[in-house]
């Protein structure tokens, strides 16, 4: 197996880290602070070309594969969590849905503006009473005259708000025991989205619930087969899950390099306290800088795209034990 990164791959990490190293990481501390969606930053990394990642280039994207996206999303982890879970959620949870499930005419429609990252999109699984549980969604979608009329209510979704947001993909329940994936655009009538949620970490991503009252989209906005919903959803998470690891790798790396600059600054005794084995205090004390951040943005990655629990469930299962 050739491990070596493709011309591609490095040069998007090149990209990448240069990026996070010269706009994320100056902002970062402040956009966190103030809880500030970093909307300019998401406007240069479309010009980079970062916010559609493996998405074909005739669609807008860079067309490039797996493994790049997930060192793009690793780097920018490196340096702020937020930023990288405003692409990631984009890409893996937002954009893909189309892009898998899509027919050619919702394709044409809307990934140009998603690849591009000219709008951002989002997804909309998590419920107040279906979580972990997800295929206990309650939102539901009733066919009327040709329209989907949507009424229920979504929880924790990412990049829902944004000025830049398009819309929201989301699971509803088209029947008895039928669920179905639905296109919504912000702005369709009957869809409120709340202000942004107030969170330990991620504090610049934008997380927010959704409400929909009688919400009618046209029959056209069903995404894939009818039915089919649960099937595409959990499709999806797990194309989310190696965003998820690649930004637990990112994270771990990012709190490393913190950690071994600090050790390497600070001076006691007459040395830098890297050359000393007992440090581990000093890295106590070091919460008042950056890495305080890291160290509260790392707990969701113990729960998004399913908690440890679950991921432990899906593994047992495919030993072939646990519940089917
Ligand atoms: C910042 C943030 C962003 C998010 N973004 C999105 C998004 O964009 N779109 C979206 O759809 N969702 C999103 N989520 C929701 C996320 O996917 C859910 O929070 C997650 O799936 C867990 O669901 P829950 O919070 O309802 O916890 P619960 O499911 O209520 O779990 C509570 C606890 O019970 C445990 N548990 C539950 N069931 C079992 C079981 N069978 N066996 C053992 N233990 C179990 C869990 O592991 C956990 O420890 C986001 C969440 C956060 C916090």
């Amino acid at each position: 197996m050739d491990l070596d990164l493709t011309q591609e791959q490095e040069l998007i990490r090149d990209t990448v880290r240069t990026f996070s190293r010269e706009r994320v990481a100056p902002a970062a501390e402040e956009l966190d602070r103030e809880a500030r969606f970093p909307v300019e930053l998401v406007g240069e990394m479309a010009e980079l070309g970062l916010m559609g990642i493996p998405i074909p280039e005739r669609y807008g994207g860079a067309g490039a594969d797996t493994l790049a996206y997930a060192i793009a999303i690793e780097e920018l982890t490196r340096v702020d969590s937020s930023v990288a879970i405003t692409v990631a959620a984009h890409t893996s949870l937002g954009t893909m849905p189309i892009f898998l499930f899509g027919s050619d005419e919702q394709k044409e429609r809307w990934l140009p503006d998603l690849a591009s990252g000219r709008r951002l999109a989002a997804f909309g699984l998590t419920e107040p009473d279906a979580g972990s549980d997800a295929g206990a969604t309650r939102t539901t979608a009733e066919l009327r005259d040709g329209t989907w009329v949507v009424n229920g209510s979504k929880m924790f979704i990412t990049n829902a708000g944004t000025d830049l947001t398009w819309g929201v993909t989301i699971t509803a329940r088209t029947g008895e025991d039928e669920i179905s994936n639905l296109v919504i655009e912000n702005g369709t009538p009957g869809y409120e989205v709340s202000a942004p949620l107030h969170k330990l970490g991620w504090r610049a991503s934008d997380t927010r619930a959704l409400a929909f009252t009688d919400c009618a989209v046209p029959e056209e906005n069903l995404l894939g087969p009818r039915g089919k919903g649960f099937t595409q959803f959990l499709e999806i998470l797990d194309g989310g899950r190696i965003s998820v690891a690649a930004m637990g790798v990112g994270l771990a790396q990012g709190a490393y390099d913190l950690a071994a600059d600090y050790a390497r600054e600070r001076t006691q005794f007459g040395k830098p306290i890297g050359r000393f084995q007992a440090i581990a205090f000093q890295l106590a004390d070091m919460a008042e800088s950056p890495i305080a951040r890291l160290y509260r943005d790392q707990k969701i990655l113990e729960i998004g795209e399913g908690t440890n629990e679950v991921q432990r469930m899906v593994i047992a299962r495919h030993l072939g034990f646990g519940q089917t």
